[in-house]
C-alpha cells in the first residue's frame, strides 16, 4: 500500500484516486507563465525554435499543441517547417544557426524525422544548454550522475505528478515497464534520484507478471494497447499509464493499461486521455524557462 503524504503548509497537493494530469499541468503552466513574465520585466524573451520536417499529421499536431502553449505561458515560437526532402546537412546547418543566436533559448526537434536522416546525429547537433527535450548525451550523462541538466519531459512529468500528488517514492518499490530513451530510461533515473527501489522491465523480461505485481509504483511505457491487467498490479498499488493509443474507427483514446480492470485496485491512477499526456508539454514549457533563466536570476 503506498501512503499519501499530507500536505505542509505551503504545499498544495491534488490528492485523488485519479491522477488529473490536466489539473496539475494547468498549475504549472501557471507557475511557468509567472517565471516567463519575471524573466521579461528583465528585459528577457523566454524564446523556443521548433524544427518541423515534412508534415506527418500527427507531428503537426503535437507542434500545434506545443507552439499554442508557447503562446499561453508568453514564451515566444519560430516555427521552422522544413520540406519532407530536407538533406541532414540542411537541418545540421539550421541548428548550427540556432545554437549560435543568442535570443534563441531552446530548440527543439520533432520527431520522427524522414528515413534518411540520423535521429541521433541531429539530436547530438543542439546545443545540450539549448535541449529542451533532454535528449542530449550530456543530459542524460548529467542526470545518470545526478548533475543539473534539462530532463526529458515526459518523465519528469511524472516525478511532477507523483510529487503533487503528495506520493511518496523514497523507499517504494518502483517498477518500470519500458527501457526507450525518451521515457523508461530517464524515468527509472529520476525515481532512483527520488530514492525509490527501482526495476527496469522490457520486451525481454521473463515473467513480467511476478516483476510488475511487486511494484508500489508502476509506470508503463511499453506502446502496447491495455497490455497490463489486474494480474499485473498489486493491490493499493499506484499505476502511472504513458502509453496513447487511438481506437481505431474512434476518436477514444486508451492506454498501456487496461484501465477498467486495474482501476477498482489500485490506489492511485492517470487516465487516457488527461493523465501524462498534458505534463510532457508542461515540462517542456518548463525547460524553457529552465534554459533562459540561467544568468537571469
Ligand atoms: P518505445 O517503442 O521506444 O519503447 C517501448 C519499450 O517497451 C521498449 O523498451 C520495449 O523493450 C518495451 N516493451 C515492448 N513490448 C513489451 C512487452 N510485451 N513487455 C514488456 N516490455 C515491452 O516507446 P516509448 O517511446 O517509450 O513510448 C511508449 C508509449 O508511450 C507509446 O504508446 C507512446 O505513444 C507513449 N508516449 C507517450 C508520451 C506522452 O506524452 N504521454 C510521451 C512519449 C511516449
Amino acid at each position: 500500500m503506498v501512503f499519501h503524504k499530507k500536505a505542509t503548509r505551503n504545499e498544495v497537493y491534488i490528492v485523488a484516486k485519479i491522477i488529473d494530469g490536466k489539473a496539475i499541468s494547468a498549475q504549472i503552466k501557471e507557475e511557468v507563465k509567472q517565471q516567463v513574465a519575471r524573466l521579461k520585466a528583465k528585459g528577457k524573451e523566454v524564446t523556443l525554435a521548433v524544427i518541423q520536417v515534412g508534415n506527418d499529421p500527427a507531428s503537426s499536431v503535437y507542434v500545434g499543441n506545443k507552439k499554442k502553449a508557447c503562446e499561453y505561458v508568453g514564451i515566444r515560437s519560430l516555427s521552422y517547417e522544413l520540406p519532407e526532402e530536407t538533406t541532414q546537412e540542411k537541418l545540421l546547418s539550421l541548428i548550427d544557426e540556432l545554437n549560435g543566436r543568442e535570443d534563441v533559448d531552446g530548440i527543439l526537434v520533432q520527431l520522427p524525422l524522414p528515413a534518411w536522416i540520423s535521429e541521433e546525429g541531429v539530436l547530438e547537433r543542439i546545443s545540450p544548454s539549448k535541449d529542451v527535450d533532454g535528449f542530449h548525451p550530456q543530459n542524460v550523462g548529467a542526470l545518470c550522475v545526478g548533475k543539473p541538466g534539462l530532463v526529458p519531459c515526459t518523465p519528469a512529468g511524472i516525478i511532477e505528478l507523483l510529487k503533487r500528488s503528495g506520493i511518496e517514492i523514497a523507499g517504494k518499490e518502483c517498477v518500470v515497464v519500458g527501457r526507450s530513451n525518451i521515457v523508461g530510461k530517464p524515468m527509472a533515473l529520476l525515481l532512483l534520484g527520488e530514492n525509490g527501489t527501482v526495476t527496469i522491465a522490457h520486451s525481454r523480461t521473463k515473467d513480467l507478471k511476478r516483476v510488475t505485481s511487486r511494484a508500489d509504483i508502476l509506470v508503463v511505457a511499453v506502446g502496447k494497447r491495455k497490455l497490463i491487467t489486474r494480474e499485473y498490479v498489486k493491490e493499493g498499488a499506484v499505476v502511472i499509464d504513458v502509453g496513447i493509443h487511438r481506437t481505431s474507427g474512434s476518436k477514444k483514446l486508451c492506454g498501456d493499461v487496461d484501465y477498467e480492470s486495474v482501476e477498482p485496485v489500485c490506489s492511485a491512477i492517470t487516465p487516457v486521455p488527461g493523465g501524462v499526456g498534458p505534463m510532457t508539454i508542461a515540462m517542456l514549457m518548463h525547460n524553457c524557462v529552465e534554459s533562459a533563466g540561467k544568468g537571469f536570476n
